[in-house]
Order: C-alpha cells, then structure tokens, then sequence
C-alpha cells in the first residue's frame, strides 16, 4: 500500500497546471529546509499541501510569494516563468494569501477593507455608497448577512478571514493561499469559509489550502501535495489516498515495515503497575490544546503520541505548570491541583525534561556539575551555603548510574556529547526524587546509542516504581518504551492503547481516524485497497 508514485501524476490530463513549482531549495543558517521541492496546482482546484509541523509548507509558499528568496529551482505561474521578489508582486500577478493574521487594516471597515486601493470612484472620488453596496452583495453571495460598515477588528476572526476571501475575489486573484488559516475556527465558521472557498474554486480559480485537520481536506480538496524534511514525498487525487495513506506517508512510514511486537512484557507491567500518580481530565488551553484526557499509574510509563504539532508539548506544559489550562482538571497524586507555576509542580514531585535541550535545557557554560544540581539545588543549601558534600555524592552517584560519559563532572557542559548532555538533563530531573516524570522527546537528536540507553533508562526507573509520560515522534521509539499509548490529534485525546493493542500500526489507525471512526488496521487496508479500485 505505498503512496501513488510521484510520476503518476504528470499523466493527468485534466490538469495544465496554474502553477508549477520544480526542484526549489532553500537554506537557513546552512540547514536545507526545502531540497528539490516541488508543487503543482491546476486552476479550479483547490489544493490540499499537508505535511507534519516544520515540513517546508510554510516556507514553500513564502518562496512562491516573494517573502524569501530560493536558492535553486523554477516557477511558472500562469503560462510564464516568474520570480517575484516581493509579496506585492505576487498579489498583482494575482496571487493572494490569507494567513492566521489576517492582513487587513484592523480599524478601517468591512466594505472598505474588500475594496482598499481599488474603490469604485464617480467624478474622481470615492464613491463610497457603491463601496458599501458591492460588499454587501458580495458577502450576501457568501451567505453572511453582517455589518459592512463596522471595522473588522469588531468581527470574529471567521468573518475577518471571509472578508480576506471577498477581498480576493473582487479582485482578480486567479490563486488564493489559505496556510493553516482555518486553525482557530470552530465548526460552524469552518463550514462557511468552505462554501467560500467552494465558490472559488467553481469560478475557476485555484485555492491552496495549508490545514493539518485531515478530516476538513477530505470535505474539501481536489488533490494533495504531500511534505516531508523538506521534500515533497507524494502528489495525488485526494481520492487515491486514504486518511491512513496520508498519515504513514507525512510520517515516512511505510506500513509493510509496522509490525506488532511482543507485547507480554507491557502486558505484564500493566497488571502490576501502582496507584495513579496523573489524571488529566479535559484539559484545555487556547487552540493547541482542545480536550486532553488521560492518566498515569506509578511503574508505567505512557507514550504520548500524535503528529508533530498535535499539542503534545503544549500538553504537557499544561501538567507542569508552565502554562495554565482553561479548563479542564488535573489530578496529581491523589490531590486535585491547580498549578501556578512550575514550582508548584515540581514541589508536588513532577519533573520535565523539555523537548528542546538547548533552549531551555542546558547552561552551556555552567560545568556538569552544576547543570546537573540545577533544580535540586534549593534542597542542598541550608542558610544559603550549599552542602558540598551532598553535591558531590548526588553528581557521582547519576554520572555512574547513568553511565555519562566525560572527563570531569567540572567540565563545562557544552564539551559533553548530545547523548550525555540529556542524561545530564535527566539526572538534573531525577535528583529532585520525581514520582511523575514528563520525558518530551527525550531521543530526540541523540546518537544511536545513546537513544538505546535513555531507553533502557527510562523502563527501569518505570520499574522502580516511577510514572513515566514521555512523546517521541519515532513510533518506534515510544512503542519500544512504553506500555500503553495515549493519541492525541488537533490537541484532543482520540484513542488509548495499551500492552498488545499498541502498535505502530494501531497508532497510525487512531491518528489517522481517530476514535469517532475509528477502524482496525485490516478494515483500513482494505478500505484503502477499495479506493484504488
Ligand atoms: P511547516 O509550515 O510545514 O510547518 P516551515 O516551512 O515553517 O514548516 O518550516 C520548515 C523548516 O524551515 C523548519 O525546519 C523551520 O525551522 C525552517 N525555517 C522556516 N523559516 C525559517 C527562517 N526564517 N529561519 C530559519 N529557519 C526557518
Ligand atoms: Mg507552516
């Protein structure tokens, strides 16, 4: 079941493509962030461009639209070799873009917003009762009935985001790009902006359409374009590619390589694991985090999985006070706990080791030693002099069982390799005698090896009684480590999974399906299958 092949799609005849954009690179401080991406995009269509969080899609538009430069590659637009170097130029070769912020003028109206620089004029001025009635019935064809004379700021973003869609159809825009636009919309808004887009479409215009909800580009897009690092990995008729399909392929999993693994260990582990150390229940907080439900037993450790960008470090932020939830409740140890800052939670015996080891991990310049009894610290200083003694016996007792490797525990962290330095960061969270420890990517760009032993760590400290939560994007990886599996998707828990029942493959299913509609992994091969005829 792999992926249509990329070159199956140049056949296509129904397609003499708007766009084309061939082999685009881009650097950034010496990092490729797009290599030979490509993207094809025919009029009357509307486009779905689909990839997990830092894919490129971003900056592949931006590169279309003259806000950064390439290094390499070509574009045609509309029958010609282009190459604009400025968003504006872009807008009047009839290219328009509405981002999450909308670019509209906040205090100046609806009616004047759509017709900005382009006002209908009788004897040289503005004739601004032909403004007002032109928007009108142009947002009565897109069924909204609002105030056209009220500023924008004044309606919700749903209708500011319409308005931006007015704005680029009164105007010649042969192409719209919604990037992620529809993030903060609730249903009912969603379902309004796609009849817009509908009409769009139908009027033979081309919309690209950025979203990471599979279910809306299913009720909406004609074909996909599919990132990966960077690259474009897949093009196809949204038909021929099931919700499956564009998970393992945004993942770069094929699913002849997910195989069920022997789960009697987890099995065991589960039967035998403690009280409940975690119950989160509904958290909610802004747009990243929607409706997370779980729980975490002493001696288990839960994988918590999902896409990049489903809100799984935003969920845990949430349990370690770094941010404040909404709504929703949050039980540690026993005790409902409302959490105003990490202080209270790690006083409360929770832990968390950042997914993010240079920015907010380590001191560079601060030794071993140091970096290691960062947190801890306050425990060892009586009448501010910190017991030296205890220090010491604390570095030694983590550098050896946790096999860190280095010279001496004075030597400044920044000399360690990635590997150490995380098991530095982790003996840092594990000298404050954590009962709950929340692990965000904790394999994340360390070595082989390295990755090996955290793991290895990680199921003994389970062992010894400790509640484990921790994120990986590798599958594999969370699979290996953990004994049950919590997805999330679009910040909402969808599916639970435990012992023999998770599986890279069943993992796949509830990030794809999710619970609503959720199908065995067999029925959705079969589906899929099915689809291709
Ligand atoms: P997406 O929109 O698919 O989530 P982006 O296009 O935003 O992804 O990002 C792709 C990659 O390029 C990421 O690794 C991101 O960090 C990097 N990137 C994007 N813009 C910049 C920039 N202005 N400077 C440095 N790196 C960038
Ligand atoms: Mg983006």
């Amino acid at each position: 079941m792999e992926p249509p092949a990329l070159s199956a799609d140049k056949s296509d005849p129904s397609s003499r493509p708007l766009l084309t954009m061939h082999d685009i690179d881009i650097t950034f401080g010496g990092v490729a962030a797009l290599r030979h991406a490509r993207l094809s995009v025919a009029a009357g269509e509307v486009h779905a461009l689909i990839g997990q969080n830092g894919a490129g899609k971003s900056t592949l538009i931006k590169i279309l639209t003259g806000a950064y430069r390439r290094t390499a590659g070509t574009i045609h637009f509309d029958g010609r070799e282009v190459d604009f170097r400025t968003p504006k130029e872009a807008r009047a070769a009839g290219i328009s873009t509405i981002y999450q912020e909308i670019n509209l003028v906040p205090f100046r109206s609806v009616a004047e917003n759509i017709f900005l620089g382009r006002e209908p004029r009788r004897f040289g001025m503005i004739d601004w009762k032909s403004v007002r009635a032109k928007a009108r019935e142009l947002l009565d064809s897109f069924g909204l009935q609002i105030d056209v004379e009220k500023p924008v700021r004044d309606h919700s973003t749903a209708i500011q985001q319409m308005v931006a869609l007015a704005r680029a159809v009164s105007s010649d825009a042969k192409m719209v790009i919604m990037d992620e636009s529809t993030s903060s919309l609730d249903e009912r808004e969603v379902e309004l902006l796609f009849n817009v887009v509908r009409r769009l479409r139908d009027d033979g215009r081309a919309v690209i359409f950025v979203s990471h909800r599979l279910d809306e580009l299913y009720a909406l897009c004609d074909r996909v374009t599919v990132m990966r690092d960077g690259q474009t990995v897949a093009e196809s008729a949204l038909a021929d590619m099931d919700k499956l399909q564009l998970v393992t392929t945004m993942l770069g999993r094929s699913l002849a390589a997910v195989v069920h693994e022997d789960s009697a260990v987890k099995e065991a582990n589960l039967a035998k694991r403690g009280g409940v150390a975690l119950a989160a229940k509904a958290l909610a907080s802004g747009t990243k985090v929607t409706g997370v439900s779980l729980d975490v037993h002493a001696g288990e450790a839960v994988g918590l999985a999902g896409l990049l960008g489903s809100g799984r470090t935003e969920t845990m932020r949430l349990i370690f006070g770094a941010d404040r939830p909404e709504r929703g409740s949050l039980t540690i140890g026993g005790q409902p706990v409302t959490l105003k800052s990490p202080q209270d939670a790690i006083a409360r015996g929770v832990a968390y080791l950042t997914e993010d080891r240079k920015a907010e991990g380590i001191v560079p310049e601060l030794s071993v030693r140091d970096n290691l009894t960062l947190v801890c610290l306050r425990t060892l200083t009586k009448h501010g002099v910190v017991d030296v003694a205890k220090q010491r016996e604390i570095v030694e007792r983590f550098i050896e069982s946790l096999g860190i490797k280095l010279r001496s525990p004075d030597q400044p962290i920044r000399e360690l390799s990635g590997g150490n330095q995380q098991k530095v960061l982790l003996a840092r969270w594990l000298a404050t005698n954590p009962k709950l420890l929340l692990l965000d990517e904790p394999t994340r760009g360390i070595d082989v090896g390295a990755k090996a032993d955290v793991a290895k760590i990680v199921r003994e400290l389970r062992d010894s009684g400790l509640a484990v939560l921790l994120s990986a994007s590798e599958l594999e990886e969370l699979t290996a480590v953990a004994d049950r599996a919590v997805v999330i998707r679009d910040g909402e828990t969808v599916a639970e999974l435990d012992g023999a029942r998770m599986t890279e493959a069943s993992i796949m299913d509830a990030i794809a399906y999710g619970s609503g509609e959720q199908s065995t992994l067999a029925q959705a091969v079969s589906e899929s299958e099915g689809t291709q005829g």
